[in-house]
């Protein structure tokens, strides 16, 4: 017999609990679910009042925290105690945002440090991770106010280009907020679940979601077979959004009425300046011509040259789209459908670019600002198990892999693999004895690690002394379908075993996606060769220690010409590798063989010859 909960406080039926799922966005939020009668997803609001609530913290002077409409109202009057794009800083140092510190009207601190930015309003300092759970504590409580149900389980979504610290700073920024958050979930997925493309049609489906937020633009390409989402490949710039559209109408402005710096210093106008310009923006949405006052200077712009600003902002996403398409392995005519999401879609001018570039009309009949919060809502609903049509799988934006000796790169997930996913590598120990092995994991496409971003590093200890390349290290890679990595090694021969969740390490380096996939591109041919070199060095650096301890060894049954002449060889490589040229070094390996090998061939070492095969970590 079914047993039916009543709420004493309320009086009202207690419901199974509800999971909701959240866009906790850059400039606007919005909370959602699946209705439980109507079976369909809706984005909460109070009667008569707005679904969005604009992503803004502000503090009074008691410290009090408003977040939303009211705390946007201050933006303009106390632009010091107001927080907006909080989001942007996310996971990240002062050295990441410095170049767009001027952006922030608040104090965002500089402690020209690697570190985790803080924001100070009055003598207080926030982490971004402090400032979003404000955000989602707002969200939280109106939900529970709407559904007169306590909320305590969500679905947070975030741009796909999130690295793992910017996810596991979401969730932390959740816990803080009292919400267990079930599940992450790349936004540009959340939107086709919305879309639910494809979902009742045998045979597949290939889509495009762009996505053009207040800070953020990501294009994705799915594919929907039979009801299960596959996201082929991801692009975007974390940098990019309609905030740089009101930014280059507020310099547009500055230029032709020559507002002076000195004007400029004053916060509180340039802030209206930020604000004038949204407005111009979103007006020109829908006419020719804006013009407004502020403190008798007229203020005015066309959208003709509104679309000149824009048009290099927006050629930079149609070439991500194109990267995107490309990594999909899908020709341009495959994409059924493209769907758009986020405010700035609402821009005609961009609406045809991409529309043009895809050689189709895009798809924009669900409300843009909310489809988002609508998937995510759905994916809550998968989660609370009521459905079962979808199954959801992702991939990772960069390739993932651990430092090997001379500093080279080692893929072990190739950036858009599917996640989950689980990999495994062996490694061997470079030195006799060696009882630790550093294990550092970085992400990128670059051929060295310094190119690429570290993740994060941790030591396997205690494995028992062998001669070097005996040790054999399982090391491997998982990650969750959150996007989270776990990286654990064990050495297979004594059974050491460390399996360390990889803790992310916030902001260490900017994890600009484009910037580094597009250096990929053009030090492609450098790498090659510089991994050439670093190969070549770093054999002959084994060969040269391979052969010393073989000498000591083995001098019983060595003559003392061949002594000689292995030592004159020895000598040569060593020289050799002092220089750049991976041909000499070549050369020099080969003559040192030639001369070993007869008394090597003596005396076959079993632990000599296997520290000559696999690969070695530092
Ligand atoms: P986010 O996902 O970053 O929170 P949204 O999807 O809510 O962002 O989009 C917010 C952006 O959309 C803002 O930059 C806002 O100015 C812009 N926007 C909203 N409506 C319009 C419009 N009619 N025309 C142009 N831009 C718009
Ligand atoms: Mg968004």
């Amino acid at each position: 017999m079914a047993k039916i909960a009543i709420n004493i406080a309320t009086g009202s039926l207690q419901q199974a609990e509800m999971i909701v799922g959240i866009d906790l966005g850059t400039t606007n939020s919005l909370v959602a679910i699946v209705h439980p009668e109507t079976k369909q997803p809706v984005c909460l609001k109070e009667y008569n009042a707005n679904s969005i609530v604009p992503s803004i913290i502000y503090f009074d002077e008691n410290d009090n925290v408003i977040v939303g409409e009211e705390a946007h109202s201050h933006l303009e009057t106390n632009p010091s105690n107001t927080i907006f794009s909080a989001k942007r800083l996310m996971g990240k140092s002062y050295n990441d945002i410095k170049n767009n510190a001027s952006f922030f009207s608040y104090k965002v601190i500089d402690d020209n440090t690697e570190s985790l930015v803080k924001v100070q309003v009055n003598n207080k300092f926030y982490s971004p991770i402090d400032l979003s759970s404000f955000i989602l504590k707002e969200l939280k409580k109106r939900a529970e106010h709407i559904l007169k149900t306590p909320v305590t389980k969500a679905v947070i979504t975030v741009p796909a280009y999130f690295n793992d610290a910017q996810r596991q700073a979401t969730r932390d920024a959740g816990k803080l907020a009292g919400l267990d958050v079930l599940r992450i979930v790349n936004e540009p997925t959340a939107a086709s679940l919305a879309y639910g493309l494809g979902i009742n049609t045998d045979g597949e489906k290939t889509i495009a979601v762009y996505d053009l937020g207040g800070g953020t633009f990501d294009i994705s390409v799915l594919r929907i077979t039979n009801g299960i989402f596959e996201v082929l490949s991801t692009n975007g710039d974390t940098y990019l959004g309609g905030d740089d559209f009101d930014k280059q109408i507020v310099d547009y402005w500055i230029s032709k009425n020559n507002i002076s710096q000195a004007l400029l210093s004053n916060k509180s106008l340039t802030q209206s300046l930020r604000l004038k310009a949204e407005e111009a923006k979103k007006h020109l949405s829908f006419n020719e011509f804006f013009s407004t006052d502020l403190n008798g200077t007229e203020l005015s712009i066309t959208k003709e040259i509104f679309e000149n600003l824009l048009s290099s902002l927006v050629e930079k996403t149609i070439n991500s789209c194109k990267q995107a398409v490309a990594d999909a392995s899908v020709e341009l005519s495959e994409i059924d459908t493209i769907v758009m999401v986020g405010g700035s879609t609402r821009i005609p001018f961009i609406k045809n670019a991409v529309s043009s570039y895809f050689g189709k009309a895009v798809n924009d009949s669900i409300n843009p600002d909310e489809v988002v919060a609508l998937g995510a809502a759905i994916q809550a609903d998968i989660l609370a198990g009521n459905n079962k049509d979808f199954l959801l799988l992702d991939i990772t934006p960069l390739s993932l892999g651990l430092e090997t000796m001379g500093g080279l790169m080692d893929v072990l997930v190739p950036r858009n693999s599917k996640i989950p996913t689980k990999v495994g590598r062996q490694y061997t120990t470079q030195k006799d004895g060696q009882s630790s092995m550093r294990i550092s994991v970085f992400q990128g496409e670059r051929d060295l690690v310094k190119d690429n971003r570290k993740l994060a590093e941790f030591n396997l200890t205690g494995i028992p002394g062998m001669p070097a390349g005996l040790p054999k290290v399982d090391v491997s890679f998982l990650i969750n379908a959150d996007g989270i990595l776990t990286v654990s090694a064990k050495e297979l021969r004594s059974g050491v075993e460390q399996s360390i969740e990889v803790k992310p390490q916030y902001g260490l380096t900017d994890g600009e996606v484009e910037r580094m996939l597009l250096e990929s591109i053009t030090h492609a041919k450098d790498d090659i060769a510089t991994r050439a070199l670093v190969e070549a060095r770093t054999e002959g650096e084994q060969i040269l220690s391979v052969t010393e301890k073989f000498l000591a060894k083995n001098s019983a049954i060595i003559s003392k010409d061949e002594m000689l002449e292995t030592a004159q060889a020895m000598q040569n490589l060593q020289l050799a590798l002092t220089m750049t040229d991976k041909n000499l070094i070549q050369t020099k390996i080969e003559e040192l063989n030639e001369i070993s090998r007869p008394f090597a061939e003596r005396a076959m070492d079993a632990a000599v010859s296997g520290a000559l095969s696999g690969k070695s970590i530092l």
